[in-house]
């Protein structure tokens, strides 16, 4: 069975090759085959240049959206106290804080969801601890990969179009690996802060950079790997993925380079929180797959960098999809009182034709109940109140 497979792949491969041969040649004026420019990399150079425009530039459509609205510097942001700090500082808007530390018991950390019940009247989520939280809505921020993980069990299931629309979105891993020295070997100045390695295997240790700009003295060099490498990488050990990354060195720089004396290989792939480093939607794709990606099921509402139309893939892609979310849930919460007051309105209207005391006309009184008492009674019986939030 296995050779059986091995022969057809090998044969398909044999075919592809002659494709390739075949584009490759074009007959001139005097009907002679000419060999033209090929459009598929095949050199470690062409390789190289190529992973570096398509996997690590994310093959974005010109123009980036972000460099359109933000301008087209870029920033490596070295700030140690991280993007907790920029999270604790919005959390200060609407949790209770005391000298940077969040004190609010309705924030919950550290718990795993694993299960959403939801219906027309609500939604339950179950933790992996057992703890059972209740709530009128959800928003759900994990990522794109996290949903098309097993992880978070829907009861009842995700409609077709939502599960259609997550399987449509590409899951990209991008994995930046960290080899701290000794001392720097590496040229430093201006315009040195990358350097590049051209390997046969396509996006083997190609994209180098120090980080001596942002971190001066540190001797600690960084190199990107997606996809197909970030995960081949993830599968072995760091020693592993040391040795291999030492010998591209020692290709570049020479056999008396340090060895490095730490390495830190992250796990996006791997991480069942992430399954991946962030969305990246086919370039095929159309408005519809956004859109369905975002849209509510009931009372459970979609957010995260992937639900950004404008700047998937992004950090502000996150943050600004995340108020655009909060915009839509109050809206949907208003319409729901909306909705609730008018059905108030219906029921109470026989009743007070009933009573045949009324000395104020009819649509006065109603609207007086409206306004002040049953929104009351609402609010007392918890029906508006999102008892806690869950993040
Ligand atoms: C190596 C790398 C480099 C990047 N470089 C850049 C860059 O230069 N610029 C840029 O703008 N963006 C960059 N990004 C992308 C950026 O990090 C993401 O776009 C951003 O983090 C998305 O935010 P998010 O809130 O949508 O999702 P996430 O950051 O994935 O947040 C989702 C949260 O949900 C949690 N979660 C998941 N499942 C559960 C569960 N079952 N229960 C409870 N919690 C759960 C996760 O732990 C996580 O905290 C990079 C990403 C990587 C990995």
């Amino acid at each position: 069975m296995t050779h059986t497979k091995k022969a057809v792949e090998s044969a398909i491969q044999k075919l592809r090759d002659e494709e390739v041969e075949e584009d490759d040649e074009e007959a001139n004026d005097d009907g002679n085959k000419v060999t033209k420019p090929s459009l598929t990399p095949k050199t470690p150079v062409e390789l190289a240049i190529d992973f570096i425009l398509h996997d690590f530039e994310m093959a974005e459509v010109e123009p980036i959206s972000t460099y359109v609205d933000f301008g087209e510097r870029e920033f490596l942001v070295a700030d140690e106290r991280g993007y907790d700090h920029l999270l604790y500082k919005m959390a200060e808007g609407f949790l209770f804080t005391s000298e940077g530390r969040i004190l609010d018991d309705r924030l919950k950390l550290n718990k795993v969801v694993r299960e959403l019940q939801h219906s027309r009247n609500g939604v339950t989520v179950i933790t992996e601890d057992g703890c059972v939280y209740e709530a009128n809505y959800v928003i759900l921020s994990v990522s794109i990969g996290v949903l098309q993980s097993d992880l978070l069990a829907f009861n009842p299931p995700l409609p077709r179009w939502k599960l259609e629309a997550i399987e449509k979105c590409d899951v990209m891993v991008y994995t930046k690996i960290f080899l701290k020295f000794p001392y720097r070997f590496w040229p430093c100045g201006p315009e040195k802060e990358f350097f590049m390695y051209a390997h046969e295997q396509r996006g083997y240790y190609t994209f180098w950079q120090h980080m001596d700009n942002a971190y001066p003295g540190s001797n600690i060099l960084v190199v990107t790997l997606t996809n197909g490498e970030s995960k081949r990488v993830e599968a072995q050990t760091n020693e592993e993925t040391l040795r291999e990354a030492m010998a591209v060195l020692r290709d570049m720089f020479g056999p008396n380079i340090p060895d490095a004396i730490d390495i830190l290989v992250p796990c996006w792939w791997n991480n069942r929180f992430q399954r991946g480093s962030y969305s990246n939607f086919p370039i095929i794709s159309n408005g519809k797959v956004f859109y369905n990606i975002k849209a509510p099921v009931g009372r459970i509402f979609f957010t995260g960098e992937h639900t950004s139309e404008r700047f998937n893939g992004y950090v502000h892609g996150g943050y600004l999809a995340g108020i655009d979310t909060g915009k839509a849930l109050v809206e949907e919460i208003r319409k729901e009182n909306e909705r609730e007051s008018e059905s108030q309105t219906l029921l109470l209207e026989p009743l007070l034709a009933l009573t045949g005391s009324l000395t104020k006309s009819k649509p006065e009184t109603v609207s007086n109940i409206h306004k002040c008492d049953i929104p009351t009674q609402l609010y007392l019986s918890g029906k508006l109140g999102i008892p806690e939030a869950i993040l």
